[in-house]
């Protein structure tokens, strides 16, 4: 089974992919961690992507396609995927139906993880409050751009898939073990 996955930063999209992964033995491919991966590796690829990253921007689609396109060749993909953060981009949509069409694969179930995003920048702000941030792309200001990012970037990305009939909205903004049964109704 192959999946796509959508939810803005704070969303659970994490948490639900690696419920996802467990149930259904399939393999998670995080763009995020896979450049997270190159980073910590100090890679030339990583060095490109660290400064875009920690701002909150989008790392080019050309970089996100090559990587995307040599992880879905690999042999551990072939009982299936999840795609957490891709695309992120309507180009990045695109270039994935290419890619998908050439390697004769068919993504089962596109969904997204709804939330209210005001509340969102609730949360954010109360966790400034607390000092509760861990990732360099993990404060206030850049989680909002991040989510700025995602509004505007990613949601035509939503549109596109919706207008293709293929979109399926679960309500993110229940517990984790409500969201993930709503998802298995899906299925
Ligand atoms: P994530 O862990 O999915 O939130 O990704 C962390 C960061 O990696 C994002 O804020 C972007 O800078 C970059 N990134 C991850 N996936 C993509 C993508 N599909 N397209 C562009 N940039 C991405």
């Amino acid at each position: 089974m192959n999946i796509i996955l959508f939810g803005p930063p704070g969303a659970g999209k994490g948490t639900q992919a690696k419920i996802l992964i467990k149930t259904h033995d399939i393999v998670q491919i995080s763009t995020g961690d896979m450049l997270r991966d190159e980073v910590n590796s100090g890679s030339n690829l990583g060095k490109t992507a660290k400064s875009i990253m920690d701002s909150g921007g989008l790392v080019s689609d050309e970089i996100i396609m090559s990587i995307i396109e040599e992880r879905i060749s690999k042999p551990d993909c072939q009982n299936g995927f999840i795609l957490d953060g891709f695309p992120r981009t309507l180009n990045q949509a695109i270039a994935l139906d290419d890619v998908l069409a050439n390697k004769n694969i068919e993504i089962d179930h596109i969904i997204q993880i709804d939330v209210d995003e005001k509340l969102l920048f609730e949360r954010i702000k109360q966790r400034a409050e607390e000092g509760d941030f861990v990732r360099n792309d993990d404060n206030k200001d850049v989680l909002i751009k991040r989510i700025t990012v995602y509004q505007k970037d990613t949601m035509p990305v939503l549109e596109y898939y919706r207008s293709l009939k293929r979109l399926k909205t679960v309500d993110g903004m229940q517990s984790i073990e409500n969201v993930s049964s709503d998802i298995k109704k899906m299925f």
